[in-house]
């Protein structure tokens, strides 16, 4: 085999599992009958591409990723079609794919060749395709991942990599219509620093967030906005989602920065906007500017953008004792746009005219 050349081997599940209910669903607590694995080494570049039935990998204690971090991975969703429920669809993967090698880039493991690789997901989510949800907002979790696995101590790059993808049948999000999310404005901890990692999905960033999101969670709220680390001024994201505001009609959201993950949400509702002439602006917006714009009423929305949820509706803040109201705690009409529009999109149920979608059946 040439090096990077993908040849997968397929090994199905001898028995597969019992399906879970799928008003049961929740988020990332059931996973399919079968996996995605490759191997990579300096020697062989990427290698041993299978599928091969879901379960435990054979780790040595020594392995790197288990005492420095060295792990990457994405998150994106296959969908049924809305007009035929047998077909299947994924919403721009590449873009998951090649934002999966920026990570890989910054945390010095080996680029994956994303085409190819793109090609083993579709096989594996054709193999599971039963079990893909079939109620409205429901759908196929896929979680691609690297680590390093080469046993050695020493702080440098890893020799020895696993890429695998995992999939998991996930409810909707929002099973009984949009709730407003409660957040905490999150003044001493951060997320993420300029010239660190907070622009590219490692786990050492998830890690490092639990203690503010469960001591938020223990205030009461649903998670935390987080401000940049050297002022405690300026907004960057809300828990693991990009953030949006609607001031004057205009939507505004944090630029890029480098401490900032670079969401396909984000910028699909970026790319919506343009679409349905909706001013639109990347710019620093400090919690301040926030609090004056409530004040003063020109603050009519606020939500987050991601693959969990699409859309997630913000109705409260909780700032230095303060509680700040959004729109009554109600979901905005911009929000529901975004959010229609978006699962329309994702459904095949809206035109795609900027080619998004990816039909694997
Ligand atoms: C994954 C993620 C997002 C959202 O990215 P999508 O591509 O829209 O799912 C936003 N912020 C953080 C910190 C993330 O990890």
């Amino acid at each position: 085999m040439l090096k990077n050349e993908l040849d997968v081997t397929l090994h199905k599940a001898d028995t597969l599992k019992e399906k879970p209910d799928q008003n049961q669903l929740g988020f990332g607590r059931y996973f399919t009958d079968q996996m995605f694995t490759m191997r990579w080494n300096k020697e062989q570049g990427w290698h041993d591409a299978k599928i091969e039935p879901y379960g435990n990998f054979s780790l040595d204690p020594a392995a790197m990723v288990l005492h420095y971090s060295q792990e990457i991975f994405e998150g994106l969703k296959a969908y049924r079609g809305a007009d035929d429920a047998a077909s299947v669809l994924l919403f721009r993967p590449m873009d998951n794919l090649n934002r999966l090698n920026d990570s890989a880039t910054r945390m010095c493991m080996p680029c994956i060749p994303a085409n190819k690789v793109l090609q083993a997901m579709k096989g594996l989510i054709y193999l599971e395709r039963a079990w893909i949800p079939e109620s409205q907002g429901a759908a196929l979790y896929i979680r691609p991942a690297m680590i390093a696995t080469e046993a050695a101590l020493g702080v440098r790059p890893a020799n020895e990599y696993l890429f695998f993808i995992i999939c998991s049948p996930v409810g909707a999000y929002y099973a009984e219509g949009f709730s407003p999310t409660k957040i905490y404005v999150e003044d001493e901890y951060v997320r993420a620093v300029q010239g660190g990692v907070g622009h590219v999905k490692t786990g050492g960033n998830y890690a490092a967030s639990i203690k503010a999101h469960t001591t938020s969670q223990r205030k009461g709220y649903t998670q935390v906005l987080w401000l940049d680390a050297i002022e405690r001024k300026y907004i960057e994201e809300v828990g693991t989602s990009n953030i949006f505001f609607v001031i004057n009609g205009k939507l505004i959201t944090p630029p890029l920065s480098g401490s900032i993950l670079p969401g396909i949400t984000r910028d699909t509702v970026l790319q919506l906007a343009q679409d349905w002439n909706i001013p639109a602006s990347e710019r620093r917006i400090t919690i301040d500017e926030v609090l004056a714009a409530v004040e003063d009423g020109s603050l009519t929305e606020a939500f987050g953008s991601g693959t969990a949820a699409v859309i997630s509706p913000i109705g409260e803040l909780g700032y230095q004792g303060k509680t700040i109201i959004i729109n009554n705690g109600e979901t905005g009409p911009l929000a529901q746009r975004f959010f229609d529009g978006i699962e329309q999109l994702q459904r095949g149920a809206a035109p795609d005219p900027h080619d998004w979608l990816v039909r694997i059946k």
